[in-house]
């Protein structure tokens, strides 16, 4: 993978600062800052998730520098990143608790922080550990099969 054209790096606390909850996707996908000269969207689902928790469900990782990189002339995002004792950059990531494939809702409680190789793992599956009684309510409300093959598969 190529690497990305970072313009800029952010302690955790400056960027999460500026990060509201909101739960209207329209506002999640609109609202952005300017940050550098780039328009930055900054209320997105996974900047939420980050303001919540920037460890990862699987292993503990804790994201703790934003990096802002470059998408087009005039945008660029923040990626959120953990850096491991020999230096090694590994990404944060939103994943889906209940993955969006079996029916999993594209909400803040359905969210969880996950460190980029654990979220490649865990892949479509959904593993029971991870689930709060709030899922299993959604689950139950939106008939969401949250048993058999997905379940053991991990
Ligand atoms: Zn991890």
């Amino acid at each position: 993978m190529e690497k990305p054209d970072v313009i800029a790096e952010f302690a955790v606390n400056e960027i999460l600062s500026l990060v509201k909850f909101r739960r209207n996707p329209k506002l999640q996908n609109s609202e952005s800052i300017m940050l550098c000269g780039y328009k930055v969207r900054i209320n997105t689902l996974k900047m939420q998730v980050f303001k919540k928790s920037r460890r990862c469900s699987q292993c503990g990782r804790i994201g703790h520098i934003f990096k802002l990189e470059k998408v087009s002339e005039s945008a660029a995002i923040l990626n959120l990143y953990h850096i491991d004792s020999a230096g090694n950059e590994i990404l944060m990531t939103r994943d889906h608790i209940i993955p969006r494939a079996i029916g999993g809702p594209d909400t803040l409680v359905n969210s969880q922080t996950m460190c980029e190789p654990h979220n490649h793992l865990k892949d479509c599956k959904v593993v029971p550990r991870y689930l709060n009684s709030k899922l299993l309510e959604i689950a139950a409300i939106r008939n969401i099969d949250l048993g058999g093959a997905h379940a053991n598969s991990l």
